[in-house]
């Protein structure tokens, strides 16, 4: 039998004001979500994710990872129907990443099954190297996918916290699942994206490597995250699987558990490391934390906001400035070069920085041009076309003639 050894953290961050991101730890059951919505929606949205993926769970005789999977669809469920139910809440989602120790066609061996809906991810340090388990569902994941973006530009691109999949949005929602061997040893990693954005994979997978208690690892993740800029809720829970010859943990269960403290909370974490601790094997109680403040969905939802706002701005200004590219080049006057008579395109004196050019020079001067033709011309005699601008020059040109009797 698989035994685990599980700890973990959450923070709210350096620049959000509540923390929104939840985690779990039971027995056998481990999530973290990420909650999005207005005002507190993200707290509730991933509070009522993780307490219904614990409670489904529960109610599960042989857990398989469709039975996990299940759960999570039930999650969803759960978080659409307090959704409707408050508009308030309307539109609220979240992430979801659980692992789950499941019973894989009575064999021996335990297995560990992971889901996943949306950018919250699960990781597995094996043999020392660092395994990214989920995938993404997210718009930058996506074109990384299809080739249209790297990887290092993820991490910047101004549409990253786009999410393609979330609990809660949606009656029915596709979960993605996965099936892992554990090996004693491995250690598994649940994180927001709180933590991924802030630190590369090479330093996640040097702390991991580094620090042997997983509540200790857990914390110097969040920490680093922080030092690193800490810009958004920042959770994580460290499960290890533990050596055949490691005694202190119990069969089948859960040795200790730490949930790491957010701001302000330092004075639960005592209470709940003993009480994580003294969690009766197969209790599969849950833990979910309900973070105090607001905003990565909101954070998502501006984002694409904003990126819908600038391209309308992008037409505006395009259509704009065509518009004055029209206006100062599809006229034509008739105006002074010298004393040359001469056929402009453009607008008298220019618009902006389009000056009008030479469309035609006549053979006109001033001096073949009855007077009072020309305060016209000097201020620029407008035509709509250059054939017009050369019909009115011919009608300089006659009059003159006229008049001068030639
Ligand atoms: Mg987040």
């Amino acid at each position: 039998m698989t035994r685990l050894r599980a700890g973990a953290a959450t923070d709210v961050g350096l620049v959000r004001a509540t923390n929104q991101d939840q985690l779990l730890i039971a027995t056998r059951l481990f999530a973290v979500a990420d909650g999005m919505g207005g005002h507190a929606a993200g707290e509730v949205a991933s509070q009522v994710a993780v307490e219904a993926l614990g409670q489904a769970f529960d109610k599960i005789d042989v857990v398989t990872p469709q039975g996990l999977q299940e759960a999570a669809r039930q999650a969803n469920r759960a978080v659409w129907d307090k959704a409707q139910a408050d508009p308030d809440l309307r539109g609220m989602g979240t992430t979801l990443v659980a692992m789950a120790l499941v019973d894989e066609d009575g064999a021996d061996e335990d297995k560990v099954a992971v889901i996943n809906v949306g950018d919250s991810r699960a990781y597995r340090l094996h043999q020392g190297r660092l395994e990214q388990l989920t995938v993404d569902h997210s718009l930058v994941q996506e074109l990384v996918a299809e080739g249209r973006l790297e990887e290092e530009e993820a991490a910047y691109h101004p549409q990253r916290h786009v999410l393609t999949r979330a609990l809660g949005v949606d009656p029915d929602v596709m979960v993605d699942v996965l099936g892992v061997t554990p090996e004693a040893g491995d250690r598994f990693l649940l994180c927001t994206d709180g933590l991924v954005r802030e630190i590369g994979d090479d330093q996640v997978a040097s702390v991991l490597r580094r620090l042997d208690d997983p509540g200790d690892a857990a914390r110097e993740l969040v920490d680093q995250a922080k030092e690193h800029g800490g810009n958004d809720n920042i959770t994580v829970v460290v499960v290890d699987v533990a050596a055949d010859s490691d005694t202190t943990v119990p069969v089948d269960g859960f040795a200790a558990t730490t949930v790491g403290h957010g701001a302000g909370d330092g004075d639960e974490e005592g209470a709940e490391k003993g009480e994580e601790a003294a969690a009766a094997p197969r209790s599969r109680r849950f833990r979910s934390r309900r973070g105090r403040f607001a905003s990565r969905p909101r954070a998502r939802f501006v984002t694409l906001r904003v990126v819908v706002f600038f391209v309308v701005l992008l037409v505006v200004l395009a259509v704009a400035a065509f518009g004055v590219v029209w206006y100062a080049r599809d006229s034509y006057f008739v105006g002074l070069s010298g004393s040359r008579v001469t056929i402009f395109q453009g607008r008298p004196g220019g618009v902006l920085w389009f000056k009008p050019t030479v469309a035609q020079t006549t053979p006109l001067t001033t001096a073949q041009v009855l007077p009072y033709h020309l305060s016209a011309l000097r201020a620029g005699q407008e035509e709509p076309s250059l054939s017009a601008a050369r019909g009115y020059v011919q009608r300089l040109q006659s009059e003159y003639s006229q008049a001068s009797g030639q």
